[in-house]
């Protein structure tokens, strides 16, 4: 079996346009960003999907590590998230560790999140041996988090 990150970019940009279509699900406005996940196998095809429903609640990437099936190999797996996971904890868990803790093989993410106390989510994945890719169809998601960017002065902070 492949490992997880040599899924084809196309693929990759496929999952983050899904990512982006679950993200919109949630509650526009919110003082949390709208962020979608996908979470693949090795062959590329979708074994879990979450998205934010809104401040409070289960952030996009826990809530589908909650919905994976039982009895995949975690490193075999990649998540594709519309925004880079966060690192701190807020109301709920840092989304970098519950992935590291699944041992989730690859994160590839679209936006980075310049979030003063959120960031990192990427480096704490790539110290823990996860391979991580970002600036996955970087402009739509900036693009499609716009608004919300907007409200918190230009930068991402989740
Ligand atoms: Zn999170």
């Amino acid at each position: 079996m492949p490992a997880a990150h040599v899924l084809s970019p196309e693929v990759i940009e496929s999952a983050m346009r899904r990512a982006l279509a679950l993200a919109e699900r949630g509650p526009a406005g919110n003082e949390n960003p709208q962020v979608g996940c996908v979470i693949l196998d090795a062959a590329g095809d979708t074994v879990a999907e979450g998205w934010h429903q809104g401040a409070g609640t289960a952030h996009a990437e826990a809530m589908a590590l909650a919905l994976l099936p039982a009895g995949l190999d975690p490193a075999t797996l990649t998540a594709v998230v519309t925004l880079e996971p966060c690192n701190h904890t807020g109301r709920t868990g840092p989304c970098a560790v519950a992935l590291r803790t699944a041992r989730i093989g690859a994160v590839a993410f679209g936006l980075s999140d310049t979030g003063e106390k959120s960031s990192g989510g990427g480096e704490t994945l790539r110290a823990a041996g996860v391979t991580v890719t970002g600036s996955i169809l970087e402009d739509e998601v900036r693009a499609f988090l716009a608004p919300w960017l907007a409200r918190q002065g230009g930068d991402a902070r989740g």
